[in-house]
């Protein structure tokens, strides 16, 4: 079976070929055959959201499902996944953020929340973190 992290792999990269096919096919195809596509893109992203949040408790404000989505970020000229796990109902400002998907899970299951910041804010916190981290692991 394999593991949530082999499945966010696959899943992203199944998204990023059907954002290419829509954008390749862009001026060539029917308006049906390019929402086929977006349908596409929005099964794939459920499916990416539940392997992210595998493991992830429902919501502590509302009893939800969290939501999980990953990204890309640069960090000194190197590209680092970043994964936020939240609540997409009615406590929004519920966030965990982490550099692992585990992390991630982690967090927010323990309820370590983002402040009710911004987000560029709160990227600027986690990037710090990492730093920190990445001293230690070198050394
Ligand atoms: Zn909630």
């Amino acid at each position: 079976m394999p593991t949530p992290e082999q499945k966010i792999d696959q899943l992203r990269f199944a998204i990023a070929a059907k954002r290419a096919e829509a954008q390749e096919k862009h001026d060539k195809a029917t308006s049906a055959e390019l929402r086929a596509i977006t349908e596409d893109v929005k099964d794939l992203s459920k499916q990416l959201s539940a392997a992210i949040t595998e493991g992830a408790e429902p919501c502590e404000g509302c009893g939800e499902l969290p939501l999980g989505m990953v990204q890309q970020i640069a960090v000194k000229n190197e590209a680092l996944d970043y994964f936020e796990i939240g609540c997409s109902k009615v406590c929004r400002h519920k966030r965990a953020q982490g550099f692992s998907r585990a992390q991630a899970v982690q967090k927010w299951n323990d309820a370590k929340y983002l402040p009710p910041t911004n987000r560029e804010d709160a990227l600027t916190n986690n990037v710090t973190e990492l730093d920190a981290q990445g001293t230690k692991l070198s050394s």
